[in-house]
């Protein structure tokens, strides 16, 4: 019984955590895909590098895409916010910088 109430106050947590993160615009757990497989629907490229993540629909685009495009190419989203996958050395560079503040 008591073991039970542990499980759904973990599942409460785990789902506060989860609607926290909507509003970030920085992912540091970047959509799991392989990128040498990512297509970008604005101009039909494989993305390399500089990609971003539609907020809406986690579509990847180049950024420069997205900029020229102004929102999600994916019909209907028409999102206009952009995550971008934060790469372990920005990270790094953060903490440098909060450190030294
Ligand atoms: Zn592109
Ligand atoms: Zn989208």
């Amino acid at each position: 019984m008591l073991l039970r109430f542990a499980e759904l106050a973990i599942g409460l947590y785990d789902q506060t955590l989860l609607a926290e993160g909507v509003g970030i615009t920085f992912v540091q757990d970047a959509p799991q895909l392989k990128l040498s497989e990512a297509i970008c629907q604005i101009c039909g490229e494989k993305i390399k590098e500089g990609v971003v993540f539609c907020r809406r629909c986690r579509t990847p685009h180049h950024q420069d895409c997205w900029e020229y495009n102004g929102a999600c190419s994916t019909y209907g989203c028409r999102e206009t916010q952009y995550m971008r996958p934060q790469s372990r050395r920005a990270q790094r560079e953060q903490k440098k910088m909060a450190r030294s503040v």
